[in-house]
């Protein structure tokens, strides 16, 4: 069975069973919290865990090391959406160690693309219309550096409001212990620590 019919033979059951009524339901994070952090499927479940957060409680983006490259790209679309439609009153970003973007090479990328069947030069067209391929799929050395990087994104985003604390932190993908390397109540203006 492929993985869409097995997934929604599941589906059917799950919602004849009524599976849902036991998670709880909210369209608004509870806990008026974003969190930002990478697409690791390791994630998944261990990090709401292990940060008591449950359905409901927290809007979450995800994308590959939790980087946010552009600010005018989905991630950082999704952040105003839920700083202004939804209620979002802090944000933490969240990286990880073993990630699988510490040091992929675009090169790399490249290469598998043109094994799968992307002709070579439609790169060379993309390239050739200004498109940054490279830098676009560079990915950090640092997981602390690409933290850094994203808080800095938004903090200084000209769309977010000042004393929004972001916060930065790293999480043990197996172990789910955080340690935070930003703490956002220190650099918003007008909240203090808890
Ligand atoms: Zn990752």
């Amino acid at each position: 069975m492929s993985f869409l019919a097995e997934t929604l033979a599941f589906n059917r059951e799950f919602v004849q069973n009524r599976s849902y009524a036991e998670i709880p339901q909210s369209k608004y994070p509870k806990k008026k919290v974003l969190v930002v952090t990478c697409m690791d499927a390791r994630l998944v479940e261990l990090l709401p865990r292990a940060m008591n957060l449950h359905n409901g409680d927290a809007k979450f983006v995800k994308t590959a090391g939790a980087l946010i490259s552009h600010p005018f790209g989905g991630a950082m679309r999704s952040i105003m959406v839920g700083v202004y439609q939804l209620g979002v009153e802090e944000i933490l970003v969240i990286g990880h160690h073993d990630c699988g973007m510490i040091g992929l090479r675009p090169e790399l990328v490249l290469e598998r693309a043109q094994t799968r069947g992307i002709p070579p030069e439609r790169l060379d067209t993309l390239k050739g219309a200004g498109i940054d391929l490279e830098g676009w799929l560079t990915g950090f050395d640092r997981v602390e550096e690409a933290v850094a990087h994203s808080v800095e994104m938004i903090r200084q985003h000209p769309l977010i409001p000042r004393d929004l604390p972001v916060h930065g932190l790293v999480v043990d993908p197996t172990t789910g212990q955080l340690e935070v390397l930003i703490d956002g109540y220190n650099m918003s203006r007008s909240r203090g620590a808890p």
